[in-house]
């Protein structure tokens, strides 16, 4: 387990309050604790790691919000979903303190990031089911920035939006914040961006990408922010004022590292964020899998900040990495390459099997000749050791994404996996 950034005697009193309240008042966690016979005072260590499927399968058994409730329901006044990309959502109800909990969560990013009072802050998307949108919206009112809404727009009505209002901020995926700067160069409407001085990425691992931020940086001519949570789990991962990549929140989280195996991540490897929010008590989570891959490192951040630093923000989520030939390739790692390249545009990875039942990665990219192709490809080989075979297609081709990206198409047949 890692230290605190509170020092580790605060840390495990709020722990140890924690695992006794969920242990007497929460049936889930009763069940689950009673389940693992760990004794009377079972430290966080003896608990297997929480995966969103139990939290599921909890909801499906007793609808319509489970038991990992620690009070009754009528202390609870939000309720927010997971998105369900990744199998069944998840039903996350919150208490008024547990929501006053993300407000300031999110008013501590936006600081770190610059935001607050005389900020015109745009969100770029719908409000959906998803607890970011909300969180987002108390954050701006906590610092005392405006915000605004800027849902059901195409992206030349943002744009105009933008320029109208002057702006200083749009809050969106990375995916989006490149789309919007396209539509901005083909509208000749670049103009609009003039008064954006910070871009507020979320949702997607780009914004720790050094190539994605840099395009998005020199686009925009701002700086970009990233930050990372989870509905089922909190806001963790919050941005460095002085740097990249993004802190963990270790003053209100316990990180840890974790590999295939669940053990500890060796220095510099990557693995899977497993956290526990220590003061969200509606709806705790005790050690939950995020799915989020980062690399353990004990670098610190240019300004020496305490919490620990993940340099590359999210390199990839558990469920996009995909085992070729052999390998773990991230498709976050695909588009880093493909961002260095000059003049690429959207792109689309496919994993397919050959005849001959060799698993291949086709990269359909849209570039501007068949040279970028080649030294995209001799990259790919040398920076990743990965044979992709790229199509270069012609700019804009491709579909573009609003939100999140679909860019993974996996054709290979279902095969039997042991795990
Ligand atoms: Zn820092």
């Amino acid at each position: 387990m890692a230290t605190s950034g509170l020092g580790i005697g605060v840390a495990s009193d709020r722990l140890n309050e924690l695992l006794e309240l969920v242990a007497r008042d929460n049936p889930f966690q009763r069940n689950r604790l009673a389940a693992l016979d760990l004794g009377a005072a079972p430290a966080l260590a003896d608990l297997p790691p929480l995966t969103k499927l139990e939290l599921v399968h909890d909801q499906e058994r007793n609808p319509p919000f489970g038991t990992n409730l620690t009070y009754p329901l009528e202390r609870y006044t939000q309720m927010h979903q997971t998105s369900g990309t990744t199998g069944p959502p998840l039903r996350v109800l919150d208490t008024a303190d547990d929501w006053t909990w993300w407000r300031e969560r999110f008013a501590h990013t936006l600081s770190v990031a610059g935001v607050g009072p005389g900020d015109k802050v745009t969100l770029a998307y719908s409000f959906g089911p998803h607890i970011q949108f909300w969180a987002a919206k108390e954050g701006l009112e906590e610092v005392g920035a405006m915000a605004v809404a800027l849902g059901g727009m195409g992206s030349s009505q943002r744009l105009q939006t933008i320029d109208e209002l002057g702006a200083t901020a749009i809050w969106c995926t990375p995916t989006y914040a490149l789309r919007l700067l396209e539509v901005a160069v083909e509208q000749r409407l670049e103009s609009a961006l003039d008064s954006v001085d910070r871009i507020l990425c979320t949702g997607e691992p780009g914004a720790s990408l050094p190539a994605v931020r840099a395009r998005i940086e020199e686009g925009f001519g701002a700086r970009c922010f990233d930050h990372a949570g989870l509905t089922e789990a909190g806001p963790f991962g919050y941005p460095c004022s002085e740097g990249h990549g993004l802190h963990v929140d270790e003053s209100e989280f316990v990180c840890e590292i974790v590999d295939e195996e669940l053990r500890p991540t060796p220095q510099n490897e990557r693995g899977e964020l497993v956290i526990t929010p220590l003061r969200r008590t509606g709806f705790p989570v005790l050690r939950y899998r995020t799915g989020d891959v980062v690399v353990n490192t004990e670098e610190r951040c240019p300004a020496d900040h305490p919490d620990r630093w993940l340099p590359g923000g999210i390199v990839g989520r558990t469920d996009d990495m995909v085992v070729i030939r052999g390998m773990n390739v991230y498709p976050s790692a695909i588009e880093e390459a493909v961002r260095h390249a000059s003049g690429s545009g959207e792109f689309r990875i496919t994993f397919y099997s050959e005849p001959s039942g060799m698993d291949e990665i086709k990269l359909e990219v849209e570039l501007g000749d068949g040279k970028a192709a080649r030294e995209l490809q001799e990259m790919m080989r040398k920076q990743l050791g990965l044979r992709v075979r790229v199509v270069p297609v012609t700019p804009g081709v491709l579909p573009r994404p609003d939100g999140k990206a679909r860019r993974v198409v996996d054709e290979r047949p279902a095969k039997w996996s042991g795990s």
